[in-house]
């Protein structure tokens, strides 16, 4: 399966997945729609199927105008009233593409929004903005807890998972991490490989679930050095892996963006 990346806006990402023995596409989030129907037509694709994470402008923007220039194609989504599917799909349901001759799961990974779910192939994750590299999404409706569960069901997924996430955000994201996880060499790594790609032109996503497990402070809260440093920050004692989470999403929330 080939892959397309486009970028959108000024720092999404919409991904577009085909066969390279046929003429059908997936897209994953489009937020608009000229680009998506630029590249289709550049690699002579029909769309046949939409795949929306939740229901913020830059996802579904291009959803109505896509429709239109396709009428067959099938628009999957959690059940929302933002959100405008043919198809409501829920917490891991597993859901056959022809077209792309694929099966995907879906995943819950509400907290960025209430109804945020996340699409899985094999070893590979469209999480919209529930999980950036090297960060994660702002909670804009849920709760830490919810976010908290979605970042396990995540971190559980195989680690050769890639991540196909829908922002640019990693360089911004590594200033924090590099606050709150100072004496991570991974991370150390990260940075310059990333600052190499952003000077040269590159994307920095899809990032591998391996990686982020080593260098994303929000799928770290396990670790020693994290515990220790939200808790030398907030002068709190903390005792659980979800604290953690939640107060590292609240120093970002708080003192960083
Ligand atoms: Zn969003």
């Amino acid at each position: 399966m080939n892959i397309i990346q486009i970028p959108t806006f000024t720092d999404n990402y919409v991904w577009i997945m085909h066969e390279l023995n046929n003429d059908f596409a997936v897209v994953v989030d489009p937020g608009e729609s000229k680009p998506i129907i630029d590249a289709l037509n550049i690699n002579n694709l029909q769309l046949s199927d939409i795949l929306l994470t939740h229901h913020h402008h830059d996802h579904i923007g291009g959803v109505k105008k896509l429709k239109e220039i396709y009428p067959a194609a099938n628009i999957y989504g959690p059940e929302d009233i933002r959100i405008p599917t043919t198809i409501d799909v829920k917490d891991n349901q597993t859901i056959w593409l022809d077209s792309i001759n694929e099966e995907f799961r879906v995943i819950d990974v509400r907290g960025h929004t209430n109804s945020h779910i996340a699409y899985y192939f094999k070893n590979k994750l469209f999480c919209g903005d529930t999980l950036f590299s090297c960060g994660c999404g702002r909670l804009f409706e849920g709760t830490y807890e919810d976010m908290y569960k979605a970042l396990i069901k995540i971190k559980n997924l195989p680690k050769e998972t890639m991540v196909y996430c829908a922002h640019e955000y990693t360089l911004d994201n590594i200033g924090f991490a590099k606050i709150v996880d100072p004496k991570n060499l991974d991370l150390l790594e990260r940075e310059k490989e990333v600052k190499y790609l952003l000077k040269n032109g590159f994307f920095t996503i899809p990032s591998t679930l391996e990686n982020e497990l080593k260098v994303n402070p929000f799928l770290r809260f396990d670790v020693k050095d994290i515990k220790n440093s939200v808790q030398n920050h907030f002068s709190k004692k903390i005792s659980s892996d979800a604290e953690v989470f939640k107060y590292t999403r609240e120093w970002k929330d708080n003192e960083y963006d």
